[in-house]
């Protein structure tokens, strides 16, 4: 028998939802990657950094409306957390210790065969401060009793052209790798957010991302060399240069609304709430509709539209892929052709144009917030 607490579970489901419902508090730690020196990824204006930030904000402002979660962000506008930079100087040598002891219990377990190397997706190697830091956020989070560690990203495609698309789109939520002892729970979560935003959002095409959850071992952020305790996930929300990121009049709204479902996912998790019809909520909705809009437009009312055909179950329309079809906001084919199956559904001519009629019906389905 090997003894190393490598094998034995260092958060459980079970464990986690015991603490809910004794009402104390869940401790999250949000982490929006990269800062402003190190900026992630780029795509023509738009920096990764910012984007994450954005959305890490959305995410804690739902987090912390709600009094059975504690939350705290790694970083804000105002720079990185005191507690976590103040840790970080004090404690030095012992973080130079924690990755340097964690990195040799692994090399045992491997060259032992106790443990086996997983092959996954190749990701950038994080600079030498960075992973530090990262590896600074685990000791933190452990002794800190963080219950779960939220890491925040937009994906890249690596070797596209300067200000070019690249080719995937869609979004991924990376779990540590089975081995690690941080894995089941953190895996079950993943599977709530998951269908949250699957339900709205188009996962990633990228062939090894294509299940929208992906086992990492190689990931800081999930703890690598099993230097996480809590619960660990880091979600890619989607490739930078997909238009509703890239077109300033959706980026902020989709972005809230991405936040909105992985909030849902996490409360899902304990609450454990069965997926029954009508039970999909969105911040794109209730909207009201005022003006004519048909293929070629863009904005708000299409956003809000193309959610409302998704409730319908015309988005993506008969015969198109979800891939083909993600919500962008942009109103091209997959939007005329869900339009006309709403058009047939409620008896109005089949245009695929949100005509006064159809304008209608989407503001008496769609208009008036519904009570719970
Ligand atoms: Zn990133």
């Amino acid at each position: 028998m090997v003894s190393s607490v490598f094998f034995v579970d260092s958060t459980t489901t079970g464990e986690l939802k015991e603490k809910y419902n004794e009402d104390k508090k869940i401790k999250i730690l949000l982490v929006p990657g990269h800062d402003s020196e190190s900026g992630g990824t780029v795509f023509k204006n738009i920096k990764e950094s910012e984007l994450n930030l954005r959305l890490s904000r959305e995410l804690y402002s739902f987090l912390s409306s709600n009094p059975r979660f504690e939350v705290e962000s790694s970083r804000d506008d105002s720079g990185y957390n005191k507690n976590i930079t103040e840790y970080m100087s004090i404690n030095k040598a012992s973080i130079e210790d924690f990755i340097k002891s964690k990195k040799n219990v692994m090399q045992g377990l491997l060259s032992s065969g106790d443990i086996s190397i997983a092959e996954g997706v190749i990701h950038n190697t994080a600079p030498e401060e960075i992973a530090k830091r990262l590896y600074s956020i685990n000791k933190w989070s452990n002794e800190n009793n963080i219950d779960l560690v939220i890491h925040i990203h937009f994906n890249d495609h690596p070797g596209r052209k300067i200000n070019k698309e690249g080719k995937y789109s869609g979004f991924s939520i990376y779990t540590p790798e089975k081995q690690f002892s941080n894995a089941k729970a953190s895996r079950e979560l993943a599977d709530y957010i998951l269908k949250n935003i699957d339900h709205f959002y188009s996962k990633s095409n990228m062939p090894k991302e294509r299940l929208g959850v992906i086992e990492d071992q190689e990931l800081i952020a999930l703890g690598s060399y099993n230097t996480l305790d809590s619960i660990g996930l880091l979600i890619e929300y989607g490739y930078i240069y997909e238009p509703q990121f890239t077109e300033s009049s959706t980026r902020n709204l989709i972005i809230k609304d991405m936040a909105y479902q992985t909030y849902l996912g996490i409360t899902d998790f304990f609450d454990k709430k069965e997926y029954l019809g009508e039970y999909w909520k969105s911040t794109l909705l209730p909207h009201s509709w005022s003006d004519i809009v048909e293929s070629g437009d863009k904005g708000h009312d299409i956003l809000s539209l193309q959610v409302a055909l998704v409730l319908e179950g015309f988005y993506p329309p008969k015969k198109f892929l979800s891939d083909d079809c993600p919500v962008t906001g942009i109103y091209k084919r997959c939007t005329t052709e869900a339009v006309k199956e709403f058009q047939k559904r409620y008896k109005i001519t089949t245009t695929g144009r949100v005509g006064p009629k159809t304008m209608e019906k989407l503001n008496q389905l769609y208009s008036k917030v519904t009570s719970d």
